[in-house]
């Protein structure tokens, strides 16, 4: 054979090579389409085979769908988005509530910064409406694609700094209860009812509409600081919290094996105007880059090594660069949009005391490296105490160390899951602090009471605002009895 012919062949060998294990690396099934009566939730971890979904558009549409589940005898579970992923949204058998197209904003007082929206409305929708007014939302998600009902129903929160968790800005709302009434709830009105339902998982009833406080959509400099994980919560309480003009601030800790948890870098927004701006909402961009990216750390410790460099090095603002109040609340999500019959990624959130915070981190790297957790993004945020929420997870000041984790769906790798969770749950309650309720269900009901001490009483509260449980998911199936 000539020697061009070898280096021909040895050359295709290679591409063929090359191709075949790009392919086999980054190659993900799209998830599968289920049939109508199946559905799951963000976790690909719930696959619940229900009665029907419902879709209304109207209220009067929610009534009915209530009305006749009622005569049948059908239990209801209401979704949002449903990226909550514990079964918090469906329960088998069920008729699946879907508030997704009850998405209409029905008014803005802009002197009174108040907006008024159907509660399946999502936070990318009602950014879009207040955007043109200079206006934008006061506390929502990292991302933008929950529903503000679904929201409500886990008492969301985010970057800012200054207002706690979601429920500080809800004015009022209504809600159709199980007896078929729709009452008005707000701080004076119901009291016990607006309390209960903010953070009450879809437990009381259906949100039908909410008027929120919204706030001008200000501009913010971005500074970014690079710290070790000693110093982060001094920082945070000592430099970023007593200077008024900061907003919003939120941490990455490091996922690179040789730093873990660690390197810390975050980023702090100062106020930079006082004027309603209403600069073009700005999309997420290189997505399949960064998906790319994202997949070689989810597979290999390098690849953690390798994303964590690049995202140190091109992920964070360029220092004095402006940003508006609505641009800061869409943080990018489709480079982690991920499905695999194999695998999942989950969140789950832990809540210290701020002179916990380098313990629990310490006994977070042990745990980690001990079980070998496929830790795919840990963030850091600080929590303003709130106590609008009955089931409240922000009974003080509050670090929120926020984990991104991939885990194995089969029986042992949701058993580990299982366990690390516990351990962590564990840790997080030693140290004075509590963990997030959306995700998944891996605690028994001594982890939740101990996290939660008004826990029995808020399931007290749910069977005497509805006792024949016709509001029902499955949070209150494996907790609530
Ligand atoms: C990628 C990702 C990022 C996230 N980031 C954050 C974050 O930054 N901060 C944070 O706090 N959380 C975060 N979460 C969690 C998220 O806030 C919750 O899962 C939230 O519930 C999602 O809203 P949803 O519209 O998907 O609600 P769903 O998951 O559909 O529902 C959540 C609960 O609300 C109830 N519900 C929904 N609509 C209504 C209604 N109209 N009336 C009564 N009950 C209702 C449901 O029954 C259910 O119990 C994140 C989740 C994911 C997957």
């Amino acid at each position: 054979m000539s020697k061009l012919k070898i280096f021909a062949s040895v050359s295709a060998a290679v591409l063929l090579f090359l191709a075949g294990a790009a392919a086999f690396l980054f190659y993900h099934p799209s998830s599968p389409a289920l049939p109508p009566n199946e559905i799951n939730d963000a976790s690909g971890l719930n696959h619940t085979v229900i009665g029907e979904v419902v879709s209304p558009m109207t209220e009067d549409e929610i009534r009915a769908a209530v009305k006749s589940a009622k005569e049948e005898g059908f239990k209801i579970a209401i979704s949002g988005a449903r990226h909550s992923m514990g079964g918090q949204s469906m329960h088998p058998d069920a008729l699946v509530l879907d508030m997704l197209h009850y998405d209409r904003v029905l008014s803005l007082d802009v002197e009174k910064k108040l907006v008024t929206v159907q509660s399946g409305v999502t936070w990318r929708e009602l950014q879009e409406y207040l955007n043109p007014e200079g206006l934008a939302v006061m506390v929502m998600q990292g991302p933008n694609l929950f529903t503000v009902g679904g929201s409500m129903s886990v008492n969301a929160h985010g970057w800012d700094l200054r207002n706690g968790p979601l429920a500080s800005t809800v004015e009022s709302f209504r809600i159709l209860t199980a007896d078929g009434m729709v009452r008005n709830c707000s701080r004076t009105e119901n009291p016990e009812l607006f309390r209960v339902v903010l953070g009450g998982y879809g437990l009381f009833g259906v949100i039908l509409d909410a008027t929120l406080h919204v706030t001008t959509n200000n501009a913010y400099k971005a500074s970014v600081f690079q710290i070790d994980y000693h110093q982060l919560a001094d920082y945070f309480l000592n430099t970023i919290l007593p200077n008024a003009d900061i907003d919003f601030g939120e941490a990455d800790l490091s996922i690179d094996p040789k730093t873990l948890l660690r390197d810390v870098v975050g980023v702090a927004y100062t106020r930079a105007s006082d004027t309603g701006r209403t600069d073009a909402l700005q999309n997420e961009i290189n997505v399949s880059r960064d998906r790319f990216y994202f997949d070689l750390s989810r597979r290999f410790d390098w690849g953690k090594t390798l994303r964590w460099r690049l995202q140190i090095r091109h992920e964070y603002p360029q220092p004095g660069a402006t940003r508006t109040r609505n641009n800061i609340f869409r943080t990018p999500v489709e480079r982690i949009r991920y499905y695999s019959p194999s695998d999942s990624d989950i969140l789950q959130e832990y809540f210290v005391p701020p002179d916990k915070f380098v313990p629990f981190i310490d006994e977070l790297r042990a745990v980690i490296e001990r079980r070998h957790v496929n830790l795919l993004n840990a963030t850091v945020r600080y929590i303003a105490p709130n106590d609008d929420a009955f089931l409240n997870y922000a009974r003080r000041d509050y670090f929120a160390v926020v984990l991104y984790i991939n885990v194995k769906s089969s029986l042992a790798g949701q058993s580990a899951a299982r366990e690390m969770t516990r351990e962590l749950i564990d840790l997080s309650v030693e140290d004075g602090g509590t963990f997030y309720l959306p995700y998944v269900l891996y605690y028994d009901k001594s982890e939740l009471a101990a996290a939660y001490p008004k826990i029995d009483e808020f399931f007290d509260m749910k069977r005497e605002y509805d006792p024949g449980e016709l509001f029902m998911n499955g949070f209150y199936a494996k907790y609530g009895k």
